[in-house]
């Protein structure tokens, strides 16, 4: 007997398995850090599909609700979303790849430069279209990873005139432990990117990711660039969430067979049925980024459990039993006797949340959304 819970049709497909992404919450969640970070402007950091959420959706919904300003990873993330955000500012993170820079100017994507020989290309270009052309600088302040070095600094502190033809529309840098308000790198780096800011032409600021919006005023600067928060992911590990949860995963049920006491379920048996039992099998796995180390019997120890999504059930979680395979999770539903095949159980959502899953595969919540593959199918709601 099926339970109530119907989920929208999702045209073309036959997913056994489907994220839902509610748009308004994803909103809600960037007008409420813009309220943190008055006067500061709020950016959306749609990266790797907006986190796995689909950034065709996200980013024009972002810019509906008023947000001007977008960073995707790679050049060609921004290239796909140009069109979708007229007037905004649209800039990749990993930085210009050589030879990249006319395809820059010729979608509108400005460069965020992260080394001298960045900075000599663009002003190289500046110079043989005669104007001056926009573009961001990233200080590395102790990340180690991209952004203009120490050397850099010190090269462009003792020859200003190497930006010559460039309008630093933001010095950004970014923070190493940002969601560890007590660890002291997180006022090092305002030092050390208050210094770097001197000897640059003045420019506005960038710092704070999701976490640097929860610490305290200095980090919010004139533009954040927060990702994980927009999507739900807590930006204050170990207190309570203050963002929406924008994401529900739904996987339906294929089967359920009756077994007996002492039957294994899955590859290699990793679970035995310690009394006769109903085992669901539903139609996600690995493969669709439900990750193998979810599987019960994992080093972990821990169980998880999905729940029934119809509306309003608060009867006792399903608990996942055996291994995850490519395509498919079992899960025990004997105390569940209305469960049936067509049913979708909840796998992620409030009673599941990213970080839950993140802490029983030894990862973060940023993997666990990022890992959803495009085969689970995405449905939207606003
Ligand atoms: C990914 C990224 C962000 C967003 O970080 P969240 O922790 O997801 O808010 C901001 N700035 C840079 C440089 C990034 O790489």
């Amino acid at each position: 007997m099926a339970t109530e819970y119907i989920p929208p049709p999702v045209e073309g497909t036959d997913a056994t398995a489907i994220l839902h992404i509610d748009l308004a919450a994803v909103a809600a969640n960037w007008q409420a850090l813009c309220r943190r970070a008055a006067p500061g402007a709020v950016a959306a950091a749609v990266k790797a599909d907006a986190y796995g959420l689909g950034a065709a959706r996200v980013a024009p919904h972002l810019h509906a609700a008023g947000c001007r300003h977008f960073f995707a990873a790679h050049l060609s993330e921004a290239v796909a979303l140009r069109p979708l955000l007229p007037g905004a500012m649209l800039a990749p993170l990993n930085g210009p790849p050589p030879g990249s820079e006319r395809d820059h100017l010729e979608h509108d994507i400005l460069p965020v430069l992260g080394s001298l020989d960045d900075i000599d290309r663009w002003t190289a270009l500046a110079r043989s279209i005669g104007r001056r052309l926009p573009a961001l600088l990233h200080v590395d302040t102790g990340m180690h990873r991209l952004g203009l070095d120490k050397a850099g600094l010190a090269v462009l502190a003792a020859d200003p005139g190497r930006l010559d033809g460039l309008t630093l529309r933001y010095v950004l840098t970014h923070l190493v432990a940002s969601e560890q308000p007590d660890d002291p790198v997180n006022a090092a780096q305002l030092e050390r990117f208050a210094a770097a800011c001197a000897v640059l032409p003045p420019a506005p600021r960038s710092i704070a990711n999701s976490s640097g919006l929860f610490l305290n005023a200095c980090f919010a600067s004139d533009l954040a660039r927060p990702g994980a928060a927009l999507y739900g992911i807590n930006p204050t590990p170990g207190r309570e969430n203050p963002m929406r949860l924008p994401v529900r995963l739904h996987a339906r049920i294929l089967q359920v067979r009756e077994i007996a006491a002492g039957d294994s379920v899955g590859y290699n048996a990793t679970w035995r049925a310690p009394r006769p039992s109903r085992i669901a099998t539903l139609g996600i796995g690995y493969a669709d980024g439900w990750r193998r180390a979810l599987s019960s019997g994992a080093p972990s120890g821990r169980v998880l459990a999905a729940w029934p999504a119809s509306p309003g059930f608060d009867g006792p979680p399903v608990p996942l039993v055996g291994r995850v395979s490519m395509d498919l999770t079992t899960c025990d539903v004997t105390d569940h006797p209305a469960l049936a095949p067509g049913d979708w159980l909840e796998l992620m959502g409030p009673r599941c949340p990213p970080e839950h899953l993140a802490a029983a595969c030894g990862t973060n919540a940023y993997e666990i959304l990022t890992s959803l593959s495009p085969r689970i199918a995405r449905t939207y709601s606003a």
